[in-house]
């Protein structure tokens, strides 16, 4: 008799842990599939840019036409960079303090590039001199990126490319933009023509609207309406 109870109640026991636990895996099966469906989808981070305008904090860059390299740069240039950095819509754009000279802030104060997190692409645009035409960009790694082909494409378009480097040079002197390679941190720097150009400062003068335009396209691979 209390063989036979034992047994039953033994059954019983191991068949209530199976009914259980189905029940408990549909439940759980049902809630995971609630859940997944009303998991947002993941917004992308947006890549961030810094733009800088050569020069500036006394020193003025290069001088030609009745400018500097840093006056021109910053009257001309940047509010036009400024108002097209806005359309942008998947890509964050900062602009470096134009008060501020990136240059000197690394070299002298240990701060500028090496304060930049390195997630951050640095776009640096300059005005070149002493004599000749057309710009360049100046670049990184051996050959250009992507980015960097369209940025020449731009030059190229509106004021031209200077022949002695066909688009591009690779310098690794530029006691600056070695601070940003060591660090790991991408760069471009674009000259978009020389300052003692005449015509070089014709068209800049004449076409800078499209030519910042067409530079934020560049530099964010998106298109402005
Ligand atoms: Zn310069």
């Amino acid at each position: 008799m209390k063989k036979w109870t034992f047994g039953l109640v033994a059954g019983l026991m191991l068949l209530l842990p199976l009914t259980l636990a189905t029940t408990t895996t549909t439940t759980a099966s049902a809630a995971t599939k609630t859940t997944t469906t009303k998991t947002k989808p993941k917004t992308k981070a947006k890549k961030h840019y810094l733009i800088v305008m050569g020069h500036g904090a006394g020193d003025p860059g290069a001088r030609g036409n009745g400018t500097t390299e840093a006056a021109f740069l910053r009257k001309h240039m940047l509010p036009q960079l400024r108002k097209y950095a806005k359309e942008v819509k998947n890509s964050e754009i900062t602009f470096y303090n134009p008060k501020k000279n990136l240059v000197s802030d690394t070299l002298y104060h240990h701060k500028g590039s090496y304060k930049i997190n390195k997630k951050t692409t640095v776009i640096m645009f300059h005005l070149d001199a002493p004599a000749g035409h057309g710009g360049h960009v100046i670049i990184h790694k051996k050959h250009p990126t992507a980015r960097d082909k369209r940025l020449a494409k731009v030059i190229k378009k509106y004021v031209g490319l200077n022949r002695a480097y066909n688009g591009y040079s690779f310098r690794t002197n530029l006691r600056n933009c070695n601070v940003l390679r060591k660090r790991g941190i991408d760069y471009s720097l674009v000259e978009s023509g020389f300052i003692t150009n005449k015509t070089d400062v014709k068209h800049l003068k004449k076409h800078m609207a499209k030519i910042a335009k067409a530079d934020i396209e560049a530099i964010t691979n998106e298109k402005i309406k």
